[in-house]
């Protein structure tokens, strides 16, 4: 088989969580174009929905919205139970749900805190163990894709953002540790390490505009990163011309960290 063919996706099911918009959405319509049903999980029920229309019109495939929290066990069951009663198997699973606080460390409180860890860390957690054990049941391998940052390999500078690196940071590892964990299930769990992408976390959060700017003067490339500038490698991880490829993690940040 070509390598063309190999990357194809086709009778695949692929699970996004927080892909109703940003860097979620654009990965499940490049999920799509390469053949898989997509799965649109997120906490916006109504976004995720429409995302989920648009998706099955425009790229002629199976897809279905779900309302997840990922920071909550039985709402990530419930994710994994209508995956199966709907397509019966789970092959990709994108990791991807993810918020962020600019809060200086002196100033945060213990639920602001717990607020980013549970939904950048545990909701991964969540998302790829559940995942992972439907995978294992299934016998035929899979391949889990986590987003974590740059900001898990620098501190960006001047947003006061520890909650959030931190947090990053603990999902590389994490990627890791189940990459040894499941290398004998044959399912792949690699992370995505993107820069600065123009979203909505980035564009419309008021606390960010001034810096982006800043962002574009310190660019090598100087500008953002689009999100469809991820669907390739994101397409790359979840299909077979990777199937060497795990415990890895991918920084796609326009050489921002090279510096
Ligand atoms: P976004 O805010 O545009 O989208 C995030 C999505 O996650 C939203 O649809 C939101 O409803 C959903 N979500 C939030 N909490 C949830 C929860 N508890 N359960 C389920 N869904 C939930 O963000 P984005 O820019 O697309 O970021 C996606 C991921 O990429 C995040 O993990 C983010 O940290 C990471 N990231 C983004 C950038 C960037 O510059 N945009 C850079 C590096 C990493």
């Amino acid at each position: 088989m070509g390598i063309l063919d190999q990357m194809k996706l086709d009778k695949k099911t692929a699970l996004v969580t927080g892909g109703a918009r940003g860097i979620g959405k654009s990965v499940a319509y490049g999920f799509a174009q390469a053949g898989a049903n997509i799965v649109i999980a997120d906490w916006d029920i109504e976004e995720a929905s429409k995302t989920a229309q648009e998706i099955a019109v425009a790229e002629n495939v199976r897809t279905l919205a779900i309302q997840t929290d990922v920071t909550r066990s039985e709402s990530v069951e419930q994710m994994i139970a209508a995956i199966q009663k709907t397509f019966g198997s789970l092959e990709i699973a994108f990791c991807n749900a993810g918020i962020c606080l600019n809060i200086p460390a002196e100033e945060m409180s213990i639920e602001q805190w717990s607020k980013v860890i549970n939904v950048n860390l545990t909701g991964v957690f969540l998302t790829a163990q559940a995942a992972g054990k439907l995978m294992i049941e299934q016998g035929k391998g899979g391949s889990i894709i986590t987003t974590a940052s740059m900001s898990a390999h620098i501190v960006n500078v001047p947003q006061p953002q520890c909650a959030y690196n931190a947090s990053k940071a603990g999902v590389i590892q994490l990627t890791k540790s189940l990459a040894i964990e499941w290398a004998k299930h044959n399912i792949r769990v690699n992370s995505l390490s993107p820069g600065y992408i123009g979203t909505e976390l980035t564009l419309n959060s008021k606390d960010l505009q001034p810096l982006i700017k800043t962002w574009n003067e310190m660019a090598p490339l100087h500008r953002l990163g689009k999100p469809e500038e991820l669907q390739s490698i994101c397409v790359y991880l979840a299909g077979d011309t990777s199937s060497f490829t795990t415990g890895a993690d991918f920084i796609v940040d326009g050489a921002f960290t090279c510096f």
